[in-house]
């Protein structure tokens, strides 16, 4: 009997979640032993022709991580789809946007004209020379992606079977995910493959989180010195915690840093920015308004606090201004 087919496919994507494949170490063995990978351009070379030429459904499962930025991208997740029995949201940046998304806050004119013309660090002579879509060496034509104007998650493309969260997801979790599909254990499609509980519930520090906060400041982890037993809200350090969904072991806690929310909301969240923000505005100590600036000025970067992760999939998703069909 043939061996299922997995591929391994990355879009907008810092890389992280390809080395989390790698970090399944010695296990990675079980699964190269159990599988045909048919697609992995981070670490095997394979021609997007060869996927064109297979049949629709003929790989079992693609794991897809990063967010839909470009007309490259966008042609990838629909091929992937239509190749693909299983398509899984592979990572916090595919199941929501993640950091990526954090740049629909301006427009692609904005990064763009930034990037190329305005960044104190530019190159080229001071030129400012943006990438051309199209352009002719040696007589032959080259062509570049283009950027939309808005960075989508996986499933604001396509159709998206399973989500692995994280940033990136955990090597536990991912085996996990590959053990269910291997056996044919998947739980009913749409599954966020992580538990439905909030992280407090598995943090080591949640026998000291208040039941009734009064925030009088706010504080960066730089700011002050964190008590390691103690829970972070506790101390005035903003901890996504509350609202982000638990399968990580809450490993930065056991760093001593907070949560900054890379698993997404559980299922009864539907904006994780909104819920976090909505339960510690209510609990800002001080009754008038230029007292609650004031405490609320130790969040500088409220959407980089609150929507790290979730800008693009959350109620607010992009500068009002962008077309909705991201292009
Ligand atoms: S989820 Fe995190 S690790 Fe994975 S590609 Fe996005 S930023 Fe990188
Ligand atoms: S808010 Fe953060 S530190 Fe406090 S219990 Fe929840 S996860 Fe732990």
């Amino acid at each position: 009997m043939s061996k299922p087919k997995v591929a391994f496919y990355w879009c907008a994507s810092c890389g992280g979640c390809e080395e989390t494949v790698v970090d399944l170490a010695e296990d990675i063995l079980g699964v190269v032993e159990a599988v045909d990978i048919v697609l992995w351009p981070v670490a095997m070379d394979f021609k997007y022709k060869e996927i064109e030429d297979m049949p629709d459904k003929s790989i079992t499962a693609t794991l897809l991580n990063g967010a839909v930025r470009s007309t490259e991208q966008e042609e990838m997740a629909h091929l992937m789809r239509r190749k693909s029995q299983f398509l899984i949201a592979y990572g916090s940046c595919a199941v929501n946007g993640g950091i990526p998304g954090l740049a629909n806050q301006f427009t692609r004119e904005q990064i763009l004209k930034y990037n190329y013309e305005d960044a104190p660090t530019l190159g080229n002579g001071g030129q400012k020379i943006r990438p051309q879509l199209k352009s002719t060496e040696d007589g032959r034509e080259l062509s570049l992606p283009e950027l939309h104007n808005v960075v989508r998650s996986l499933d604001q493309v396509v159709e998206v079977d399973y989500y692995v969260p994280g940033c990136p997801p955990t090597p536990n979790i991912t085996k996990t995910a590959i053990t269910a599909l291997l056996e044919g254990r998947l739980p009913p499609k749409g599954s966020v493959l992580a538990p439905d509980i909030a992280l407090c519930e598995e943090c080591d520090r949640k026998a000291s989180k208040p039941t009734n906060l009064a925030f009088t400041e706010f504080k960066r982890t730089h700011q002050k010195l964190i008590d390691p037993t103690q829970c972070l809200l506790a101390q005035g350090v903003v901890c996504m915690g509350p609202a982000t969904r638990s399968g990580c072991g809450a490993q930065c806690l056991g760093g001593n840093m907070p949560c900054t929310g890379c698993f997404g909301p559980t299922s009864r969240v539907r904006d994780q920015g909104l819920k976090i923000m909505s339960s510690l505005c209510a609990n800002v100590a001080p009754k008038e308004e230029g007292d609650i600036s004031k405490v609320l000025e130790g969040i500088p970067d409220p959407i980089g606090t609150f929507y790290r992760y979730g800008l693009a999939k959350s109620m607010l998703r992009r500068k009002v201004n962008l077309p909705a069909n991201g292009k």
